[in-house]
């Protein structure tokens, strides 16, 4: 078997130009584009270009886009301080904190206190607690769980009833994914460093979700004949084709797993791009609920 490609960056054109018509017809209701405030503190180069890209993908939209560059040694109290004047501020729906945060700051203080309905990164608990009871239409829904989910319904591949596998139980990726799944009454399992046998709890997958970190640590012969196998990981290893180069490669190991697996993501090309998509579009969701409050 070869695996259909579900294509993200063709998903997330089209996410994007819907997210554009909502913003057009917002902008026309209420007389102001939904905003979205983006703040890094420090200069780490990913999280450098992240933040660009998100600020860029904000005005693309036509949505009111702003990246707040603060040094590397702004205070915990001083960043308190501008998510507090975002909170406060009506022309802000989104804000957005990049993480990982200077060592010197609580990231967990500060994400509790961007307020619930502008917590675009759906980080904030509030949000995380929506989801954990069944209330993701009242929440925030973090960015690349919802890209996931697009990517499976894509697949057109029922939920109901399937086994879905999420390799990572982070807050971020793996716990929320879990959710969503389990909102579609897929039976779900949420397997990490300490679960015995992943091969084979891998291989029940009708649906295997890759949040890991860890490069191509799922293989072929883990993947369940005809899945549909969600690769988000992101790792930058050495390019043996190209000496001295890197490469991104995923949590998956693309060319064995391809031939198992039903449908794959790529990477790059897959989980990526939807990322900023779903960003643009809970800002709008944010920007709508707002008005509406
Ligand atoms: P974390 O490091 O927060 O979590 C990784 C998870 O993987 C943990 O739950 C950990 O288990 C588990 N794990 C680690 N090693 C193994 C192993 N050998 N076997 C089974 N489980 C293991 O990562 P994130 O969730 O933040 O990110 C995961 C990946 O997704 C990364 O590559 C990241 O770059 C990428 N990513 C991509 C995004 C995108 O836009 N495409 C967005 C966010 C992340 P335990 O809890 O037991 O330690």
């Amino acid at each position: 078997m070869t695996a259909r490609i579900l294509n993200g960056k063709e998903l997330a054109e089209t996410v994007r130009a819907e997210v554009k018509a909502g913003v057009s017809a917002f902008v026309a209701l209420r007389g102001r584009a939904p905003g979205l405030d983006v703040v890094i503190v420090g200069e780490d180069p990913a999280s450098v270009v992240y933040t660009r890209n998100k600020e860029k993908a904000a005005l693309e939209v036509g949505m009111r886009g702003k990246l707040h560059k603060l040094a590397g040694d702004t205070t915990e109290v001083d960043l308190l301080a501008l998510v507090a004047q975002l909170n406060a501020d009506p022309h802000v729906d989104g804000i957005l904190v990049q993480l990982p945060l200077p060592s010197h700051i609580d990231a967990e203080k500060v994400t509790r206190a961007i307020a619930p309905h502008k917590d675009v990164d759906g980080f904030h608990p509030t949000n995380a607690g929506l989801l954990a009871i069944g209330r993701a239409d009242k929440a925030l829904v973090p960015c690349t769980p919802r890209g996931c989910m697009k990517l499976i319904a894509l697949s057109g591949v029922p939920l109901a009833g399937a086994r879905a596998v999420i390799v990572g139980r982070s807050n971020i990726v793996g716990k929320p994914v879990a959710q969503l799944l389990l909102a579609q009454s897929a039976t779900v399992t949420i397997a990490h460093s300490r679960t015995r046998d992943l091969p084979a709890v891998c291989r029940e997958a009708d649906v295997l979700v890759a949040a890991v970190g860890r490069p191509e640590l799922v293989r072929g012969d883990w993947i369940k004949p005809g899945a549909v196998v969600i690769d988000v990981g992101i790792n930058r290893v050495d390019d043996p084709q190209n000496p001295g180069k890197t490469r991104l490669v995923g949590d998956v190991a693309f060319a064995e797993a391809s031939q198992h697996a039903g449908f794959i993501t790529p990477v790059p090309g897959g989980v990526g791009p939807l990322t900023i998509a779903c960003l643009l579009e809970n800002t709008l969701l944010a920007a709508r609920a707002r008005v509406e409050i």
